[in-house]
């Protein structure tokens, strides 16, 4: 059977790997943190706790419990899937790949908007959060990627591949690569007429861009979802009632699928996307 690859090691991306592993599945797991459930103190809410439990407890228990079956946990920052021969491929910050039958998305639910005035009014008229499905529109002009980290280099290096002048600009925040040169300076608002033509930086300088490419902090849902042409709505991946997007094969589920923002949710959420996964891979031999 191919293999299956989770993005989530939170109580969704967790219990979708407990049931696919048990139905005969190669399982990994790969994650960046421990997800909300880090900022979290004590669950009083959740099954079969007398008296609650700690959140940090309760994640890496269910952690262990996953690998004693198991389920491989690699760490590290995806930066995109891409369709590739025989399934998909994920792509990791440190320019590793793992490759999957099925892809199952429990990333939680950020989106790291920067709050840039206009940013919105310019979404899909040169502001975009995608290079990979974007980049292509730019060539031969002037881009620029936003953001100081890992997810940022790699949305660089797409870019370089077919866009000369790519420069990227840190927004005030400290670049954490030596590799390429970055522009620091703050930003305070995107302006121009139909489309962007100006970054207005917070010292009153401005510099002309065609285009932006948004890719602050690490990949989440959304921006995840917009390198596969996945549908979203309201910042959530669109499923249906088995946890499976549009794309065949990619499935979603916890907090960046639309419901409660919480843990019995996303483990239910985890136990319909894991056990369709294991189906779905079944049917491709
Ligand atoms: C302060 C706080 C208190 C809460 N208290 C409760 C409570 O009492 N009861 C309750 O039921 N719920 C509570 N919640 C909500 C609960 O934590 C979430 O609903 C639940 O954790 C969602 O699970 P998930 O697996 O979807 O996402 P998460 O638990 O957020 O896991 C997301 C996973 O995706 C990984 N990830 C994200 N992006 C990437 C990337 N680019 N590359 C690799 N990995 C990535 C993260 O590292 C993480 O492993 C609380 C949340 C917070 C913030």
């Amino acid at each position: 059977m191919k293999k299956l690859v989770i993005l989530g090691q939170g109580p969704a991306g967790i219990s979708a790997a407990l049931y696919a592993v048990r139905g005969g599945a190669d399982v990994t797991v790969v994650a960046k943190d421990m997800g909300a459930l880090a900022k979290a103190d004590k669950i009083e809410n959740y099954y079969g706790f007398e008296h609650g439990i700690s959140a940090k407890e309760l994640i890496e228990t269910g952690i262990k419990q996953a690998q004693n079956l198991g389920v491989k946990i690699v760490k590290g920052e995806v930066c995109g899937i891409e369709f590739a021969a025989d399934g998909y491929k994920v792509k990791l910050a440190d320019g590793s790949t793992l490759t999957a039958g099925a892809v199952i998305i429990a990333v939680g639910t950020s989106r790291n908007v920067p709050p840039i005035a206009n940013i919105e009014k310019f979404e899909g008229k040169g502001v975009s959060y995608c290079a990979i499905c974007d980049g292509f529109f730019f060539r031969g002009k002037k881009v620029a990627v936003i953001g100081n980290a890992a997810y940022a280099l790699n949305e660089y290096h797409v870019l370089k591949n077919i866009i000369d002048d790519v420069t990227i600009l840190t927004n005030g925040a400290a670049p954490t690569f030596d590799d390429p040169v970055c522009n620091t300076k703050k930003i305070q608002s995107f302006e121009g007429g139909e489309t962007i033509d100006e970054v207005v930086y917070a010292d009153g300088t401005r510099e002309h861009f065609d285009g932006v490419f948004i890719a602050c902090g690490s990949a989440g849902a959304f921006e995840l979802s917009k390198k596969l042409g996945m549908e979203t709505a309201n910042n959530k991946i669109v499923t249906d009632e088995n946890r499976a997007t549009n794309i065949p094969g990619i499935y979603a589920a916890g907090d960046c699928v639309k419901g409660l923002q919480q843990i019995a949710k996303a483990v239910y959420d985890g136990m319909v996307a894991g056990t369709q996964a294991l189906k779905y891979l079944k049917t491709l031999g």
